[in-house]
């Protein structure tokens, strides 16, 4: 049961051969074993679990069951839950419990999943390694002395240690894809706009978007079903018919045209991870799909201009957090100044100061020219990029990081070590297009090595059809992890 796909748990729900109650119990006793050595969670409530369970024992007793209906999902912890703490794994929100639902939780409790936790993540979600989390680190289940990635790395260790059958992310340059990838998993960005913002807390907005991680592409698709469509209360929602993302899961691939980006398999790529990504590539070849060699000229600008736009947007988000209307407050001041001040410096850790430091830099007179000007320029050149390689393929495949899961610590003093972990995930956001991580082999070490599929905006299904065929001829995705036996 650890080890089955969301559609084997439906269909073992449907047959009665194991209730949701029962179900959610063994995820429960799962996290219950593990949690203590790799620290995924932030919050779990098992009675909260366990009554939305007897809800959906009911639900399927009348007939009513959608496929998500009695199958547990864990939540990012940057979701609002009103049954739940939200913390974006910051002090500030420490003891933050928020009055409403995202619009994703909404959907989810509609389908009659199961909250099956909060998970743990780098404070509000900057970070590549869940070093930055208020709560700890979380640790790999490959190899605990090992990150998970980042942010969403509480999301993928739970799925990977099979404490979760799939789980929810954000991704604003990888947060999604690259944790997937260090910790063995599948996992989903959609195309901006796709999956509603409402209750997501806002790192970066032109940037953030939801998606989901599992075991499989079939899984993720099943989840984006769930997840997508359009709403009013976000105003960059798509409005647009809504789709099955399982449509294109037998996708020929005879005549498939695939890009190999020359700039993601350069320099500083390890050589297992090249290793494995190649051989993936050449499976895809063997099924008689067409390989490109494209450029992406702008790509080594990525990193740079990310890390100009996103700590600008994450300066003007993160200024609500004063200590007046909610989260932390000081507890000793003077006046209201000194009041914003203490809150803010108690509130936040070390990698949020630094990106609100640089954020208000960029922006501020005299200096928003040189910098954020010059990165919206920049960033649409990458989208063109993207634009002039999609009119010759229709995906586009590479890795999704230069490196397998590194060690705790390793990067931790180095900021920008660490934010060029992600190269290879940051052009996607930039242009608003999706991105998927699939496990495609192990390094010498035994850590797993991620492919990455892109596609052209709304490109999911066709993306899911590829990686879920890939899928039906290899195991790596169902691998098991070593620090998580089952
Ligand atoms: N690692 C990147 C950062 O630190 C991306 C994070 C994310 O996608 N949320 O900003």
């Amino acid at each position: 049961m650890l080890n089955s796909t969301l559609s084997a748990l439906g269909a073992a729900l449907a047959a009665k051969q194991v209730s949701a109650v029962e179900l959610t119990g063994l995820f429960l006793a799962r996290i219950r074993a593990l949690d203590g050595k790799l620290n995924a969670f932030i919050t779990v409530d098992e009675e909260h679990s366990l009554a939305q369970a007897r809800v959906a024992d009911e639900r399927r007793s009348h007939g009513a069951a959608g496929p998500l209906t009695g199958i547990p999902v864990a939540h990012k912890d940057i979701y609002c839950t009103r049954g739940l703490r939200t913390t974006c794994g910051s002090r500030m929100l420490a003891a933050y419990t928020s009055p409403y639902d995202a619009h994703v939780i909404e959907r989810f409790d509609a389908a009659g999943a199961i909250q099956l936790g909060k998970t743990n993540m780098d404070e509000f979600a900057m970070g590549s390694s869940n070093e930055t989390s208020h709560f700890g680190p979380v640790r790999n289940p490959w190899d605990t002395a090992r990150v998970p990635g980042g942010s969403s790395g509480g999301s993928a260790a739970a799925v990977a240690a099979r404490m979760a059958p799939a789980a929810t992310g954000t991704d604003t340059g990888g947060s999604i894809r690259q944790p997937a990838a260090l910790s063995g998993v599948s996992g989903l960005k959609p195309t901006y706009g796709v999956v509603s913002r409402y209750g997501m807390i806002a790192f970066a907005s032109s940037l953030d978007q939801g998606g989901p991680l599992a075991k499989s592409a079939a899984d993720l698709a099943l989840l984006m079903n769930t997840m997508a469509g359009f709403d009013a209360r976000d105003s960059t929602s798509l409005e647009r018919p809504a789709e099955d993302y399982g449509r294109e899961l037998n996708l020929n691939l005879a005549g498939l045209r695939i890009g190999l980006p020359k700039e993601y398999f350069g320099d500083g790529l390890e050589p297992d991870v090249r290793a494995c990504v190649r051989e993936a590539t050449r499976w895809f070849e063997g099924q008689g799909a067409k390989m490109i060699e494209i450029t992406l000229p702008n790509t080594a600008l990525a990193v740079p201009v990310y890390y100009v736009i996103a700590p600008a947007e994450a300066s003007s988000n993160l200024s609500r957090f004063d200590g007046v209307r909610y989260g932390h407050r000081a507890g000793e001041y003077a006046d209201l100044a000194e009041m914003y001040r203490r809150t803010r410096a108690e509130g936040f850790g070390t990698e949020v100061k630094r990106r609100i430091l640089i954020g208000t830099y960029v922006l501020s007179h005299g200096y928003y020219d040189a910098y954020y000007l010059q990165a919206q320029r920049a960033r649409r050149l990458i989208a063109k990029d993207f634009a002039e390689a999609f009119a010759r393929c229709d995906l586009i495949m590479g890795p999704t990081s230069p490196t397998t899961a590194f060690a705790l610590g390793a990067k931790a003093d180095d900021p920008v070590q660490m934010y060029l972990n992600d190269i290879f995930t940051i052009p996607a956001p930039l242009a608003g297009l999706p991105g998927l991580s699939i496990p495609c082999g192990f390094d010498a070490t035994g850590l797993p090595v991620g492919l990455q599929i892109m596609g052209d905006y709304f490109a999911e299904a066709k993306m899911l059809g590829a990686a879920h065929r890939y899928q039906q001829a290899t195991d790596w995705h169902l691998r098991a992890a070593r620090e998580a036996p089952l």
